[in-house]
């Protein structure tokens, strides 16, 4: 399992522990590879490396308390420990690959204090991407529609093989998957990400519709004021709501 190493230096002292720890974490890593597959298929956008910083902050939690508690990332927002899953007590989190700008940062704060004031909960699965993230989901959604073997130079392709990876994003936007380019190209008509400028922020909960509703009366509310950047832009996308800011 991609978390044994992980295990074996930060488990239990001795032998009962560690078996618990390492049962618990079975179970964990079960329950996370269960639970993303839907959502990572439709909004997320690193999975691999999402799931193995997922299983390090499930070890985290069990080396600081009894049972998996909360961790707080250095930009303040409380880390999930079941991805895409709020953990108790609190209004807001991130799945533990999102980073955030702290301009995007202080807009999540300000939308947990509104969501808190009102019972309410989400969870950011992604904020400023990369380029090479970008490109590294295209790879993923070609290889998901078993085109891999029309672009046989993709997979070793980098952000400065242009010409490979347009042709893979083309191919997926004449075929409707919801896609950003990785890098704008100078001549061409291409849609890059208001990720890539960390100006845009996704957004998870169990009614996105609810949701987006809540990011739009927020966005209007005093606590949006709190915030370095104000919402510009609201979009219910097929697995997640998508805000941009500026
Ligand atoms: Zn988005």
């Amino acid at each position: 399992m991609i978390d044994m190493a992980g295990i074996n230096t930060h488990g239990g002292l001795n032998g009962q522990p560690r078996t618990w720890t390492r049962l618990y974490l079975a179970a964990v890593t079960s329950l996370v590879l269960l639970s993303s597959i839907p959502i990572v298929l439709l909004c997320t956008h690193q999975p691999e490396s999402a799931l193995v910083a997922s299983g390090t902050a499930t070890v985290d939690a069990e080396r600081t308390s009894l049972g998996p508690a909360p961790i707080v990332s250095t930009d303040g927002i409380p880390l999930t420990i079941e991805r895409n899953m709020l953990p108790d007590g609190f209004s807001i989190a991130k799945n533990t690959e999102v980073v955030l700008t702290d301009g995007q940062a202080s807009v999540v704060k300000a939308f947990g204090d509104y969501l808190a004031a009102r019972g309410e909960w989400a969870v950011v699965t992604s904020g400023k991407r990369t380029s090479e993230g970008q490109l590294a989901l295209i790879k993923e959604r070609i290889t998901e529609k078993g085109a891999a073997a029309k672009f046989p130079k993709l997979e070793e392709a980098s952000i400065l093989d242009t010409k490979i990876w347009l042709k893979a994003w083309r191919w997926l936007t004449a075929r409707h998957v919801p896609i950003n380019a990785p890098a704008p190209v100078p001549g061409e008509n291409v849609r890059t990400s208001m990720h890539l400028q960390g100006l845009a922020i996704d957004l998870i909960s169990n009614n996105l519709d609810h949701l987006r509703s809540m990011l739009a009366n927020f966005s209007r509310s005093e606590y949006a004021g709190q915030a370095q950047l104000h919402i510009t832009g609201i979009v219910r996308e097929p697995g997640c709501v998508h805000i941009n800011l500026g």
